[in-house]
């Protein structure tokens, strides 16, 4: 009977002893963690300078070509520029075929590789920029890139919203071209 309540008592010791080292090893590593962060934060400030090394901000305006199966491209000045977005939304919107052959105005930077990496897309309709936003009326959502509404599922608008309105986007001067 002893015995089997000694067995019993080591094995609670042993559990304890267990969940002990388990213990101080989490402690460990959220020191480790801790210290990593202490030692990241100079590195972070010593990327900056790297950043502010990145091309310059540039601004295309030229008309948005989409060839079958490849990526898209502005054609600017008789350049072709291959076209790279900066998120999945802005390179699916370059991918919109509804956008075809428009003039556009993109803001960006150019790649190593030599592609434009999109940041910003405007539409441009009698000089003036307009934003696109892809949008559901029954669910009044705006979506940033084409597909269907995450919400009912129905295939979203593109709408074209003037830019610098006073007062935020004019619901009247939205306008609806695709
Ligand atoms: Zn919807």
């Amino acid at each position: 009977m002893d015995k089997v309540l000694r067995a019993r008592r080591r094995g609670a010791n042993d559990v304890q002893t267990t969940f002990s080292r388990r213990w101080r090893a989490a402690k460990a590593a959220a020191v480790a963690v801790c210290l990593w962060g202490v030692n990241l934060s100079p590195a972070l400030r010593a990327a900056k300078p790297g950043a502010a090394m990145q091309p310059a901000a540039q601004v295309l305006r030229g008309k948005l070509v989409q060839i079958r199966g490849a990526e898209p491209v502005l054609l600017t000045a008789g350049k072709h520029v291959m076209l790279a977005g900066m998120n999945h939304f802005i390179f699916q919107t370059l991918q919109d075929k509804r956008l075809a052959n428009d003039l556009v105005e993109l803001h960006g930077h150019e790649l190593p590789n030599g592609f434009f990496q999109v940041d910003r897309l405007y539409t441009l309709h009698h000089g003036r920029r307009y934003w696109v936003r892809y949008y559901c009326e029954t669910c009044n959502i705006a979506a940033l890139g084409p597909g269907r509404c995450v919400c009912c599922q129905h295939p979203t608008e593109l709408q074209e919203i003037p830019v610098g309105v006073p007062g935020g986007p004019d619901p009247q001067g939205v306008i609806i071209t695709h």
